[in-house]
């Protein structure tokens, strides 16, 4: 089936206290909005990424990624549904549809090819996720002080890509929207809807550059994967 990759980068990214959007720090001899588009279409069978982009973005159009066919770009939205959501009406012909975070740069093809093995599989897709490890506490309503300890053998941490039916995706998005539902991550769409996307073990190296100190781990990661 053809796969099409939707990529949200319309954020601002205002946590990382830098003036360039963190998709667009360099690692290495790239951005790491393009090790993030690599890393998708580094898969044969992911045909088109779709990058969704801030109205005011003045950087993608710099890029050597933005000269590649099958790179084509889309403007997001005010939240990251929203940019998922015009990224997902330019890609109506694919079947199956994979969300990854701009500033995941560290995806392995292997996960990628382990999370793509639900399309034979599944009719709901599923995502990326790793078990969580530290001891996880609970806080007393709107506190600090803990008020129990969650029982953590049930717990993921919900990682990209996120692998779904274009069409389901669509239509949970549209109504969560619509209904004002909180929605982090598509996955969280798909269950406001009633379903039950599938939890697919991936590497927890594949994070999500959020803090400043993030970024140096994410270089160390992707010389380990280039090496
Ligand atoms: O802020 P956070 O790290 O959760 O954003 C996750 C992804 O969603 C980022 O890649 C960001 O660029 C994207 N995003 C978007 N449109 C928005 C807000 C965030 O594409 N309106």
């Amino acid at each position: 089936p053809e796969i099409i990759a939707v990529v949200p980068a319309a954020g601002i990214g205002s946590r990382m206290l830098s003036e360039c959007p963190k998709q667009y720090l360099t690692i290495g001899d790239k951005t790491i909005l393009e090790h993030s588009i690599d890393a998708l279409l580094a898969h044969p069978a992911v045909s088109r990424v779709i990058v969704a982009l801030s109205p005011q973005d003045v950087h993608f159009h710099r890029l050597p990624v933005a000269q590649d066919t099958r790179v084509t770009t889309v403007i997001g939205g005010g939240q990251r549904a929203d940019s998922v959501l015009a990224g997902l009406q330019a890609a109506k012909e694919a079947q199956w549809v994979l969300v990854h975070d701009a500033a995941r740069p560290c995806l392995h093809l292997s996960d990628l090819t382990r999370l793509l093995a639900l399309t034979a599989t599944s009719e709901v897709g599923g995502i990326l996720a790793a078990p969580v490890r530290d001891t996880m506490k609970r806080a007393i309503g709107g506190r600090s002080d803990i008020d129990h300890t969650v029982e953590r053998e049930a717990l993921w941490h919900a990682l990209t890509p996120q692998l779904f039916p274009q069409a389901l995706l669509h239509d949970c998005l549209l109504r969560a929207l619509n209904e004002g539902a909180t929605i982090t991550d598509e996955a969280s769409a798909l269950e406001y809807c009633g379903y039950h996307p599938e939890l697919v073990s991936g590497r927890s190296d594949n994070l999500k550059v959020t803090r400043p100190e993030d970024l140096a781990l994410a270089q160390f990661y992707l010389t380990q994967i280039q090496s």
